[in-house]
């Protein structure tokens, strides 16, 4: 069955922005359209906490999540996010119930949530659905290795250039409510090397950082500026570039 490029919505009448929903045929989309909610997700809300079973899936529409390992000593570090091209708890299309990683929201946003059981066992009733979802679960974790090489190889300057692209494809967010709190976990590095990382993507003019907000005035700039992991990451998960 060719995938549908009709436009979707769930029973609530919402637009359908998910790239994985959207991708589905018109068959197996009416097959899940039924068990989808539609939920609000604010700012920094967790949809699932480090250890805690994974209970739903959720495709997200708009906003982004960040994927996250804390250390025992509370230190944390961004591993992968997830936008519209993907979902959250995806371990549970594996059968998979538990996973180190916390989901937390990065940028506000809303998605259309699933139980985890209900899905499997739609993924059961019709391969292309668990063929769809195990794959795109697969890229995530290959997402995740290719961070955590970016995460050990790269500079905080390429980092972050390529943190903002990947966000900007997610979002395309005009200006992002962004602490040095936050920069400073996502990049894994001290408050003075993400002055010095802003800084310098500000001089070569890809960005305007200022005390609560940072705004990419010239993509093309940020492209050049950020190392390799960002093509290969737009590739897996983005199926662009
Ligand atoms: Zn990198």
């Amino acid at each position: 069955v060719p995938p549908s490029s009709a436009q979707k919505a769930d029973f609530a009448g919402n637009t359908i922005q998910n790239k994985l929903l959207l991708s589905l045929s018109d068959e197996a989309f009416a097959l899940v359209r039924p068990h989808l909610d539609f939920v609000d997700l604010p700012f920094h809300y967790i949809l699932r906490g480090s250890g805690d079973p994974v209970r739903f899936v959720c495709f997200l529409n708009k906003g982004m999540t960040s994927l996250i390992i804390a250390t025992e000593n509370g230190n944390s570090a961004e591993v992968g996010v997830v936008g519209k091209e993907g979902m959250t708890g995806a371990p549970s299309v594996a059968g998979l119930t538990r996973t180190p990683i916390e989901e937390m929201m990065q940028i506000a946003g809303n998605g259309l949530r699933i139980d985890s059981k209900k899905l499997q066992g739609l993924g059961q009733q019709r391969p292309e659905l668990h063929s769809l979802f195990t794959r795109y679960a697969v890229l995530q974790g290959m997402q995740i290795a290719q961070i955590a090489g970016c995460n050990r190889l790269h500079s905080a300057e390429q980092r972050l250039a390529r943190w903002l692209l990947m966000t900007h494809d997610r979002t395309e967010f005009d200006s992002l409510p962004l602490t040095q709190e936050f920069l400073t976990i996502l990049l894994g590095t001290t408050r003075s090397y993400v002055s010095i990382a802003a800084g310098a993507l500000q001089k070569k003019g890809a960005i305007k950082y200022e005390r609560q907000s940072l705004r990419i005035v010239n993509r093309k700039r940020l492209e050049r500026v950020s190392c390799e992991c960002y093509r290969i990451l737009a590739r897996l998960t983005m199926g662009s570039v």
